[in-house]
């Protein structure tokens, strides 16, 4: 089947469908459409965010629901108040020649009163969180026991968002001979399960296979030492002068530290984590749909919701700590029939995790190197080139043409060009001349010996936050340093980059920790055993590791390896980042575009598309 028309939509549905500029029917809805318009059946519809499964069970659900009656017949289930909402408005736009819809959203932070009585006047069709459609229920606002249809979107991050006792909960409330229409990206057991609980011979339908991410995403992976994540960050914005991304951060502090720092950078970046207020999270999505923002930094948690459909690059900043959760990010990209680019920044430790998310995916990572500092010039100065090239000719200038071919008088085009693209060209070029190779090789593993080189924090201001402690075990109780720090996370249930800068000795260790973390770690070793021993930790002198020990416990004996290398890091980290910026290569700044430049002296807002 070819056509929205061939699966047997009705005339007010397939107007809408011209009015959106859908040309023809997705995989997920080509597959969906027919059986859920044909039977009254349960469905189990696997596919990604993107796919267009939102008008895959919506089209249906407005084709069978009685707009003539002001019961609420169809109910749909979502993770987050931005999909709530964002399937809320697409049903709205499938539906706006059906006369007498009423899809009304239903989700927290937003008065449960006004809710409540837009659905009094008549909702067919309500679009829900669980916890929000959880609480209408027990305060009797709302009335679904007359439901025909439920639809589970995102069954699974519904589930790894902790929501199925509410959902239990919810559906009890429905009528036994309803049906269900679960989608999800992914089928880990818990949704099998679900699946089961709920549904009675269910039809399934696969868009691509199981747990794979979308086909038109290309996955690459950068090695670099975790110190210079953030530079490698930057160089790959700067190597894509038209990225429109989401850049993904392991914690709500690491997130909102990499948006700040992009900020004062000069890029156009913005945060978006469960710290922020509803309203900041709301003007930071407002800002990126309209593309003011070019770079966008969550929490997995925050950009659940996220339904941009023009991202270009999906940026793993740190890997997330479940390899399922790698399928959600990259699925942010490669939306609508688009492609994308899915990058992964590593570090020498954590690359055999690429090959556990491969698994997952299905699908290979590409290896690639960091651009050095000649290449990004020449990508900035083409991408200016082509810019200029392509940009229509203000009239307005005209008035003032004969000012500046007086100034130009003496000067040939080829000076002219040159000169001219000079303004922005000596810009990146002054930043990164004499910039360093970021790449690491995966086999120059063994170099680090007994030290954790790879867990420095990576970018500025971390290392004043943290606190370096003493351990009194080492390689003689079998410790190297990657067990050391998967013994210290494990123990105290850290995440991976949570512990760092780990050392490991003889008979003894060092190891860091952010600050807030201090009582917890001292805690947790205080009348500690482990194999029959205590274990001690002490906050140790030397707070930031990376510099001289001064280690009393080793007699005195002052580390004899060379550290020349580190100095500079050390102390640039020291005055929070800022003793660099005169520097050439990857200091801490951004190269700021000069004041005279044309186009400004901020980064330009996004004009594409
Ligand atoms: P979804 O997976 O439902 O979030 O849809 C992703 C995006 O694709 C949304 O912006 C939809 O409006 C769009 N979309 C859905 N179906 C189609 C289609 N058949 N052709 C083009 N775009 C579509």
């Amino acid at each position: 089947m070819s056509t929205f028309k061939d699966l047997g939509l009705n005339n007010d549905l397939l107007q809408a469908i011209t009015d959106l500029g859908f040309e023809k029917p997705s995989e997920v809805q080509a597959k969906a459409i027919p059986i859920l318009l044909e039977s009254e059946t349960d469905l189990v519809a696997l596919a990604q965010t993107g796919t267009g499964k939102t008008a895959a069970f919506g089209f249906p659900l407005l084709e069978k629901i009685d707009v003539a009656s002001r019961t609420t017949q169809g109910l749909i289930l979502s993770p987050t108040r931005e999909l709530c909402l964002q399937i809320a408005n697409e049903m709205k736009l499938y539906g706006k020649y059906c006369k007498g819809l009423n899809v009304v959203a239903v989700y927290g932070g937003s008065s449960i009163q006004e809710q409540a009585r837009e659905i009094k006047r008549g909702a067919q069709v309500i679009v829900a969180t669980p916890g929000r459609m959880k609480d209408m229920i027990k305060r009797r606002l709302v009335d679904i026991s007359k439901i025909q249809y439920s639809v589970l979107d995102e069954a699974d991050e519904m589930l790894n968002m902790g929501f199925k006792e509410d959902i239990t909960e919810i559906l009890s409330h429905t009528p036994e001979d309803k049906n269900t229409w679960l989608f999800s990206a992914t089928m880990p057991k818990e949704v099998a399960r679900i699946a089961k609980k709920f549904m009675a011979n269910p039809q399934e339908i696969t868009v691509g296979n199981k747990n794979e991410s979308t086909s038109n995403v290309t996955h690459e992976y950068y090695m670099v030492n975790a110190r210079d994540r953030y530079q490698a960050l930057k160089r790959l914005c700067d190597a894509n002068p038209d990225i429109f991304s989401v850049i993904f951060c392991r914690t709500k502090r690491d997130t909102q530290k990499v948006a700040e720092n992009l900020i004062e950078d000069g890029y156009s970046a913005g945060a978006i984590h469960g710290d922020l207020s509803q309203n900041q999270r709301d003007m930071v999505m407002k800002s990126f749909r309209n593309q003011q923002i070019q770079m966008l930094v969550a929490t997995d948690v925050a950009a659940r919701g996220i339904d941009v459909d023009d991202v270009t690059h999906v940026i793993n900043y740190q890997l997330p700590d479940e390899p399922e959760v790698y399928t959600h990010r990259s699925g942010r990209t490669g939306r609508a029939g688009k492609t994308g680019i899915s990058m992964v920044i590593v570090s020498r430790s954590e690359v055999r995790k690429i090959r556990g998310i491969e698994r997952i995916i299905n699908q290979k990572f590409i290896k690639k190197e960091i651009p050095d500092g000649a290449n990004i010039c020449q990508v900035q100065l083409m991408s200016l080139a082509n810019k200029i090239h392509n940009t229509e000719v203000n009239d307005e200038i005209d008035a003032h043409l004969t000012s500046i071919n007086t100034l130009f008088e003496d000067t040939d085009k080829d000076e002219l060009i040159k000169k001219f693209f000079s303004v922005e060209f000596t810009r990146f070029y002054n930043y990164y001349n004499k910039s360093k190779n970021l790449n690491v090789s995966e086999s120059s593993r063994d170099r680090d010996g007994g030290r954790d080189r790879d867990s420095g924090r990576d970018f500025k201001g971390g290392k004043n936050d943290s606190t370096r402690y003493f351990i009194n075990v080492g390689a003689k109780d079998g410790f190297d340093w990657m067990k050391l720090k998967d013994f210290l996370k494990e123990q105290m249930d850290l995440g991976r980059d949570d512990v760092f800068k780990v050392e490991t000795k003889d008979s003894f260790s060092f190891f860091n920790t952010e600050n807030e973390l201090k009582e917890k770690v001292l805690q947790h070793f205080t009348d500690f055993k482990h194999e029959g021993r205590f274990v001690n930790v002490e906050v140790s002198e030397n707070r930031g590791g990376g510099g001289r020990r001064n280690d009393r416990r080793s007699g005195g004996k002052r580390r004899d390896d060379n550290r020349g290398g580190r100095r500079g890091d050390d102390r640039r980290n020291a005055s929070g980042g800022r003793s660099d910026r005169r520097r050439g290569g990857d200091g801490d700044s951004r190269p700021r575009r000069s004041e005279n430049s044309e186009f400004g002296s901020s980064r330009p807002r996004r004009s594409r598309r």
